[in-house]
C-alpha cells in the first residue's frame, strides 16, 4: 500500500502497533483506493501514550525555554527540507491538490512551530509591588494536553496544537481524524529526529471513542479540539467533568459582505478562495456571500466565468487547482445540500454536479454557486463543508449586519468595500472571532484565530495562544514580620 506508515501509533519515541484495535482504512479520495491500513488504539496503548507524556513533561517543562526552542527550530528546518515529500503524503491523505499542500499545509505548520519557538522564551510573569511585600507571577505549563484534529488540514492542525503546547513546556497526546491519520505520525517522527525527548508528542489513532477516552483521563490538563459543533459540545461537556482547560475550534457559516463600491474582481477572487480552496473544506469559509444589489449580476457573471475555468483533476498533477472531497460520506452530504438548495428554489449559477470523468472512483464535485439564496434556506444556515457558495443580496449596511449576525456560528467574517470607515464600522459590529477587510481566509500564525458563539472557545496562534497553554501562579512574598491578631 502506497502510504503505509511503519505502524499506526507513535508513543514514547517509537512507532507501535496493536492489531487488536479496529481497522482504519485510509482512502485516497481521488481514486477511492485504500493506501494504508491502520488500527485504532486499544485502551492499553492510550494508557501508554498518556503515561509517557506525563513522565516526559516534568523535565521538559523545567527546561530553559530557549533550549526547548532550539529543538523545535530544528524540527522546522527538517519540515521545510522535506516539504515536497510531506506535501505529497498530505495530498494522498486528503485529496487536496499538490499545488495547495506544498504552499499551505506543512508550510503553515512549520510557521507555527517557528513562531512559538521564538515566542516561548519571551513569556514572563509580572511583579506587583505592594509597598514592601510584593506578588510575582509565573506562567507555568499546564501539563499533559490532548489534541484532537479534524480531517481538512490534518498536518497543519497537528502543528498548530503541538507548537504552542510544546514550546510552552507541555506534553501532548494527539489524535488525528480517523479520515486523515498519516501526517501527524510524520510530525512525531520529526520531533524525535530534531532531538526532542521521547514521550512529549505521542500520536494515537482512532475514532470518536479513542478521543473520548483521552478527554476523560485524569492525567489530562487540557483538551484542544478542532472539529464540528456537535463534537465540540460532547468534548467540552466531558472536559468539564474534570475542570480541564479547553480550546474549541469548531464550525462556521461565515458571512462575506461585498458592498457596491468594492473592487469586484478582488471580491470575486476572495469569495472563490473562501468557498473553493481545499474543495471548500475550510471551517472559516465565507459561505454566505452577501452582495449589494447594484453589483449582484456583475458579480455573478464574473464568478461563473472564473469558476468554470477551475481545473479539476489528479491532485498530484501540479496544474490541478481543485481536488475531490475527502470521502464518499462527504460527497454524499454535499450533493444532498446541492439538491436541497435546488428544491428550495435557489438559482444555480454554476456547477451542481459530480465531476471527474476519468477520475475513477474519486469524490469529485464541480465548484458550485447558487444565487437568490434567502436567509431561511438550509444552504444559508448549515455548514456544508464543500465547494458550494451561497450568494445572497442586500440593500443596506444595517440590514446586512443584522442578517450576517443572525446565526449560531461566529467563526469568521469578511467585508469588501473601498470605504475604509465603513469597513471598520461594519467589522466592529460583526459577531465573529476572525475578520478580514478586503481579504479573506488568510490566517498567518502571528494573528490569533478562533471563534465566538457556537464556533468556539479560546484562540490558536498569535500571542493569545500563550494564555491557553499556560496557567498563572501567583506568589506573595512577605518582607517583614507577620502581623497576627492572636
Ligand atoms: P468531527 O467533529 O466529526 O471530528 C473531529 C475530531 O473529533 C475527529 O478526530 C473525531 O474522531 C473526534 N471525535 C468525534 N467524536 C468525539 C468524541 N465524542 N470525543 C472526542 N473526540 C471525538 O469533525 P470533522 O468532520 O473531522 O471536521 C470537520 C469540522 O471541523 C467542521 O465542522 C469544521 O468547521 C471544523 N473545523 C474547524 C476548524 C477551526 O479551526 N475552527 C478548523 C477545521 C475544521
Amino acid at each position: 500500500m502506497k502510504a503505509q506508515p511503519i505502524a499506526s501509533h507513535f508513543i514514547d519515541g517509537a512507532y507501535v502497533d496493536d492489531a487488536e484495535g479496529a481497522v482504519i482504512d485510509v482512502v485516497y479520495p481521488a481514486t477511492g483506493e485504500v493506501i494504508a491500513r491502520l488500527h485504532e488504539a486499544t485502551p492499553a496503548l492510550i494508557d501508554r501514550a498518556l503515561a509517557s507524556a506525563a513522565r516526559a513533561q516534568g523535565a521538559w517543562g523545567a527546561m530553559r525555554p530557549v533550549e526547548r526552542a532550539r529543538i523545535l527550530r530544528r524540527a522546522v528546518d527538517i519540515i521545510r527540507a522535506r516539504n515536497a515529500e510531506l506535501s505529497e503524503l498530505e495530498t494522498l491523505d486528503t485529496g487536496k491538490p499538490i499545488q495547495e499542500t506544498t504552499v499551505a499545509d506543512w508550510p503553515s505548520g512549520a510557521d507555527a512551530i517557528e513562531f512559538f519557538a521564538g515566542l516561548a522564551p519571551t513569556v514572563t510573569g509580572e511583579t506587583v509591588p505592594l509597598g514592601g511585600d510584593f506578588v510575582y507571577t509565573i506562567r507555568e505549563p499546564l501539563g499533559v494536553c490532548v489534541g484532537i484534529g479534524a480531517w481538512n488540514y490534518p498536518s497543519q492542525i497537528a502543528c498548530w496544537k503541538a507548537a504552542p503546547a510544546l514550546a510552552l513546556g507541555n506534553a501532548m497526546v494527539f489524535k488525528p481524524s480517523e479520515v486523515t491519520p498519516l501526517g501527524a505520525l510524520k510530525l512525531a517522527e520529526i520531533f524525535i529526529e530534531a532531538g526532542m525527548p521521547a514521550g512529549l508528542f505521542n500520536v494515537v489513532q482512532g475514532r470518536g471513542a479513542v478521543g473520548a477516552a483521552l478527554v476523560t483521563d485524569p492525567r489530562v490538563a487540557k483538551v484542544s479540539l478542532t472539529g464540528s459543533v456537535p463534537t465540540g459540545q460532547k468534548v467540552y461537556a466531558a472536559a468539564a467533568q474534570g475542570i480541564r482547560h479547553v480550546t474549541m475550534e469548531l464550525g462556521g457559516k461565515s458571512p462575506l459582505i461585498v458592498f457596491e463600491d468594492a473592487d469586484l474582481d478582488s471580491a470575486v477572487g476572495a469569495a472563490m478562495l473562501g468557498n473553493f480552496y481545499s474543495t471548500g473544506q475550510i471551517c472559516s469559509n465565507g459561505t454566505r456571500v452577501f452582495v449589494q444589489k447594484g453589483v449582484r449580476e456583475d458579480f455573478l457573471r464574473r464568478l461563473k466565468a472564473r469558476a468554470e475555468a477551475i481545473r479539476l483533476g489528479d491532485p498530484l498533477d501540479p496544474d490541478t487547482q481543485m481536488g475531490p472531497l475527502v470521502s464518499q460520506a462527504q460527497l454524499d452530504k454535499v450533493l444532498a445540500y446541492v439538491e436541497g438548495a435546488m428544491a428550495q428554489g435557489a438559482r444555480l449559477v454554476t456547477g451542481g454536479a459530480r465531476a471527474g470523468q476519468g477520475q475513477g472512483q474519486g469524490y469529485f464535485i464541480q465548484p458550485t454557486a447558487f444565487a437568490d439564496v434567502t436567509d431561511d434556506m438550509t444552504l444559508a444556515c448549515e455548514e456544508v463543508f464543500g465547494p458550494v457558495m451561497a450568494v445572497l443580496d442586500f440593500d443596506t449596511e444595517d440590514e446586512v449586519i443584522a442578517r450576517a449576525n443572525d446565526t449560531q456560528f461566529g467563526l469568521a467574517a469578511g467585508v469588501f468595500t473601498a470605504d475604509l470607515t465603513r469597513a471598520h464600522r461594519v467589522v466592529a459590529r460583526l459577531q465573529a472571532g476572525t475578520c478580514w477587510i478586503n481579504a479573506y481566509n488568510l490566517t498567518p500564525v502571528e494573528g490569533p484565530f478562533g471563534g465566538v458563539k457556537m464556533s468556539g472557545v479560546g484562540r490558536e496562534n498569535g500571542r493569545a495562544a500563550v494564555e491557553h497553554y499556560t496557567q498563572v501562579k501567583s506568589v506573595y512574598v512577605g518582607m517583614g514580620p507577620v502581623d497576627a491578631p492572636y
